[in-house]
């Protein structure tokens, strides 16, 4: 007889006899009602899927380590950031952003960069993208974009009218619109990318000092994209390449890693800074905040269990240690709901427990109790109230973040869009790029936009032109456009040149 160890049971742990044949009334059936291993092993086979990500679905993920480099602790009390040589645990998952589960890794999109670190107080987790700016500002904005860049409600099909249609109509759009069309939006690879915060956060020490902070995570492996042709052909021969990538580098010993840097901003400068620092559409200029080094990370070990680790991964920019705070950034509030709100809906109330998310180096203690899926031992029989007198977890005042002066009277405030907005798309465009970028930028976009409706290649490529008059025309030129027309309504207002662009506006001539 076999082991005990070696003998298939169901899942309640009764030893299986045949998993090969269904029990039936002869041999010719039908199946008995009473083969009850054939009817658990059906039904949770039915019920194998979870809702996949509404954003960020396809994804790979890996574990591994932080290591501290470089002395930051006159900025923050984080304890994983306290001493040079110190080591902390890491998750960290990958993801494009617009695709389903099953959609190819090299598709135009964003990448997601989100890095777990199991620290002693607590999950420190950083939710960031492969670009450091964002296509909106506000988190209002946020699930009308992403249907956009979806599938069109009627056909199923992606479409360019509601991908252009948005973004013209959202011009703080362009920096990050500049970057997701060049070759940095199809990364040759997950090891071969940035991460960065994009948000502005706060650094606070023991003192009851704060500082503003973006952090960059920059590949060891250097970037690598793909261009437009290599990423379409890999879409078919291998729609799983960056995935395959990664996984392959750990397990044949060549563990990729990232080194870490902040920009560290005294809040005394953030207020009059050119830059509104609480926008996500802008980054800070090196030149004026140069990269601080801060540590290294290493991914070396893959998970041994994709579904379990990758797939029930629960990241939040909220989950926040002592030492790093949240900034009043209108994008940041609104995922400070969405990300647990969204975990709770596919994993239940309890998927903090799950070992991927759970706070391993620091324990819970907390008073919340019960739920569906509560496998631990939920707290047994300790007071579930707080205050209490017997001898529960207790509140500590000392880790608090530094009171901020918050006012204003309540409304709906409106960004004004000025030509600041275009500045940093243009910078990147006449600075940064190379030749060879540039060539690629306005090729990916005419190949792109080429598909929208005619009124909206206008009112989109006046955008361009605003961010760099060259970029414009080539853009106008690639795609056939009336340069002339493109200039006027470039100097248009927005509200103008959306009237001018309106469907049937170009009869009239604009
Ligand atoms: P810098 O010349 O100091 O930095 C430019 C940075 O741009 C580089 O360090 C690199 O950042 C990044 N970069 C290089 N090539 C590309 C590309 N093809 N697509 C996207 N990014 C690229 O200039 P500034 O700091 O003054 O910024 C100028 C512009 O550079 C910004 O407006 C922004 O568009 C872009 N940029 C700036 C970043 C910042 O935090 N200041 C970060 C990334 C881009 P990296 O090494 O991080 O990839």
């Amino acid at each position: 007889m076999a082991d005990k160890k070696q003998r298939l049971t169901t899942s309640h742990g009764k030893p299986v006899e045949n998993d090969l044949n269904s029990r039936t009334a002869g041999a010719q059936g039908p199946t008995l009602i009473d083969d009850v291993h054939l009817l658990e092993k059906l039904a949770h086979f039915d019920r194998e899927r979870i809702p996949e990500r509404v954003v960020h679905a396809k994804g790979a993920g890996a574990y591994g380590y932080f290591e501290v480099t470089h002395d930051v602790t006159k900025y923050t009390r984080a304890k994983f950031l306290s001493e040079i040589g110190k080591r902390t645990e890491v998750f960290a998952r990958f993801s494009t952003v617009g695709g389903e589960k099953g959609s190819a890794d090299s598709e135009r999109d964003p990448r997601g960069f989100a890095v777990k670190f199991y620290t002693e107080e607590g999950n420190y987790d950083m939710v960031g993208n492969n670009t450091p700016v964002f296509f909106i500002r506000d988190a209002i904005k946020f699930p009308d974009f992403i249907h956009t860049q979806k599938r069109n409600p009627a056909t199923n099909l992606k479409d360019a009218d509601m991908f252009w249609d948005f973004l013209s109509l959202t011009p703080e759009s362009i920096h990050q619109v500049t970057v997701l069309f060049s070759d940095r939006g199809t990364p040759q690879g997950y090891r071969h990318m940035n991460g960065y915060t994009g948000h502005t956060f706060m650094w606070y020490n023991d003192k009851g000092e704060y500082w503003w902070i973006k952090l960059h995570f920059k590949t060891d492996q250097k970037i690598r994209n793909l261009t437009r042709e290599e990423a379409a052909k890999l879409a078919g021969t291998d729609p799983d390449h960056a995935t395959r990538d990664l996984y392959n580098s750990i397990a044949k010993g060549d563990p990729p890693s990232w080194t870490v840097y902040a920009q560290i901003m005294d809040p005394q400068d953030a207020e009059s800074y050119r830059y509104d620092i609480f926008d996500i559409t802008k980054v800070w200029p090196h030149g004026d905040y140069p990269l601080i080094p801060v540590g290294k990370m290493v991914l070396d070990r893959n998970p041994a269990n994709y579904f379990a680790d990758v797939e029930q991964a629960a990241f939040s920019p909220g989950n926040f240690v002592p030492g790093i705070f949240a900034s009043p950034d209108k994008m940041l509030m609104g995922r400070l709901f969405s990300y647990h709100d969204t975990h709770r809906h596919r994993l239940g109330s309890n998927f903090h427990l799950l070992p991927v998310n759970a706070p391993k180096a620091a324990g819970e203690q907390s008073y919340q109790r019960d739920g569906q899926m509560r496998f631990d031992g939920n707290a047994g029989g300790g007071p579930n109230y707080w205050p209490n007198s017997q001898g529960g977890p207790e509140p500590d005042a000392s880790v608090a973040p530094p009171p901020l002066d918050l006012r204003g009277m309540a409304d709906r405030y409106a960004y004004e869009l000025t030509d600041v907005d275009f500045e940093q798309a243009g910078a990147l465009y006449s600075q940064v790029m190379t030749d060879t970028d540039r060539e690629h930028l306005v090729g990916n976009i005419v190949a792109h936009l080429g598909n929208a409706q005619e009124r909206l290649q206008y009112r989109q490529t006046a955008l361009f032109y605003k961010a760099h008059p060259e970029y414009g025309e080539r853009v106008a030129q690639g795609l056939h456009l009336d340069v002339a027309r493109v200039k006027k309504l470039a100097a248009m207002t927005q509200e103008e040149r959306v009237k001018a662009t309106a469907a049937g506006a170009q009869a009239a001539g604009a």
